[in-house]
């Protein structure tokens, strides 16, 4: 088991293990109820995290979220609703959770 990565906001971490898996990466969720659990903004130590299952798949799975991450300074896209900046690798809106239409 090892992390591969974390982030305050669920959504995106939802995204990163979406992506993964779909390169066929097996992986787990840690803490991905806690911020809910404790009602209100989780600290760091609760933020959801990415864990690969096993650990030889981190280089592949760590160039994969490189590359979400570089897309992302290219092109993101503004939600309709709230006018936030989003991920271009995003569905949803990380904010509100509006469709991208
Ligand atoms: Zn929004």
């Amino acid at each position: 088991m090892r992390l591969i990565y974390t982030n305050e906001n669920r959504i995106m971490v939802l995204n990163i293990k979406n992506v993964l898996m779909s390169y066929d990466i097996d992986v787990t969720l840690n803490n991905e109820f806690a911020s809910s659990a404790s009602g209100g903004l989780a600290p760091f130590d609760t933020w959801p995290e990415v864990w690969l299952l096993k650990d030889n798949d981190y280089d592949k799975a760590k160039k994969i979220i490189d590359s979400i991450s570089l897309e992302s300074n290219l092109e993101g896209w503004e939600c309709k609703n709230c006018q936030e900046e989003n991920d271009q690798s995003f569905d949803f809106c990380w904010s509100c959770h509006a469709e991208n239409i």
